[in-house]
């Protein structure tokens, strides 16, 4: 069988892409030094414990599995946090995603796939963002995110390595069959924090800013769910295995939602009210994130078939009610 190295294979959206390669056929080998992955996510494939730091555990974990690609999920991704400590996001991020993609490059493994995002572009208020849009981040976490884009562009031009990079914009939503899901310790996201107020296991939602240049006030985001998402990177591994070469696409839906429309919606699938309260704006955040582009789905064939924001909720409240991870 493939075999796929994935980093952060215990997380979020790491753990949702094992479960897709191994349904399409492949074996992931999960990477992930549980700094904020969960031990029962590995669930696809086998475990090779370590952090992207150790240059050494790297070269042999490639030296063992001979990955014909890696999928390069883990990542530090909090854009508060990265406003505070860009330190941490610049060693952690840009560090240790230059050792895994040398240790790529030195094993002879071609195919990279990467979790970029949104981030990368800005606050670029009413340009429709496509690839090709100016990548002007203003947080730290896009600027690592951007950086990383750039060291793969010279991997590209200096050793071969190609890779499928992937913008995501708001990644929601579980696997409906329950067996992975999103779980943040500290959780710092909208929609798992509004049913976590829902739930009564927080007092309130604070909506981070309403005096936004937007019809409602508040920022505006473009959901996606994380299975439509990792179905996306499935589509990108075959496309560079067919060796068509390197290229960015954005994952989003093209449809924006505001915050307080999520709170909106978040209430009538739950059917039960959302306590809130508004709070400042959060350093870091731009007004609108909305893809522009249909290029994953004209070149790659990509069509996200469960992301309504009604469907992403409803995924998400059915993991948050029923599944949990152990430490
Ligand atoms: N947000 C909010 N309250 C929260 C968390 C998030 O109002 O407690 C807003 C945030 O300002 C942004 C949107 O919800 O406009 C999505 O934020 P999230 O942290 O989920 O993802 P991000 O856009 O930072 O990747």
């Amino acid at each position: 069988m493939t075999t796929v190295l994935v980093t952060g294979g215990a997380g979020y959206i790491g753990s949702h892409a094992c479960k897709a390669l191994a349904r399409a056929g492949y074996t992931p080998v999960t990477f992930d030094n549980f700094e904020t992955g969960w031990r029962d996510a590995v669930k696809f494939g086998p475990l090779e414990e370590g952090d992207l730091q150790d240059r050494d555990r790297l070269r042999d974990v490639f030296a063992k599995h001979k990955p014909v690609a890696v999928m390069h999920f883990a990542a530090l991704s909090l854009v508060g946090e990265s406003m505070s400590n860009p330190g941490k996001y610049w060693r952690s991020n840009v560090g240790g995603s230059l050792n895994l993609i040398e240790a790529a490059a030195e094993a002879g493994c071609k195919n990279f796939v990467f979790s970029s995002t949104c981030a990368t572009y800005g606050d670029q208020d009413g340009v429709v963002l496509d690839e090709n849009s100016t990548q002007m981040p203003i947080n730290s976490y896009g600027a690592s995110k951007r950086a990383i884009e750039d060291i793969l562009d010279n991997f590209r031009a200096s050793h071969g390595l190609n890779s499928v990079i992937f913008r995501y914009f708001n990644v929601a939503g579980a696997d409906p069959d329950g067996e992975v899901g999103e779980f943040h310790q500290p959780e710092t996201h909208l929609i798992p924090l509004m049913l976590d107020a829902i739930e009564g296991k927080r007092d309130a939602l604070t909506i981070f800013g309403t005096d936004y240049d937007t019809p409602d006030g508040t920022c505006i985001r473009d959901y996606v769910h994380v299975c439509d998402l990792v179905d996306a990177h499935v589509l990108g591994l075959k496309w560079l295995e067919d060796e068509k070469g390197s290229r960015a696409f954005n994952l989003g839906t093209g449809t924006g939602f505001s915050v307080r429309e999520v709170v909106h919606h978040s209430g009538s699938v739950t059917n039960k009210p959302v306590p809130i309260i508004e709070g400042a704006r959060r350093a870091g955040d731009a007004t609108a994130l909305v893809s522009g582009s249909r290029r994953a789905d004209k070149e790659l064939g990509w069509k996200p078939t469960r992301s309504t924001l009604e469907n992403m909720i409803a995924d998400a409240w059915r993991w948050h009610q029923n599944g949990h991870y152990d430490r």
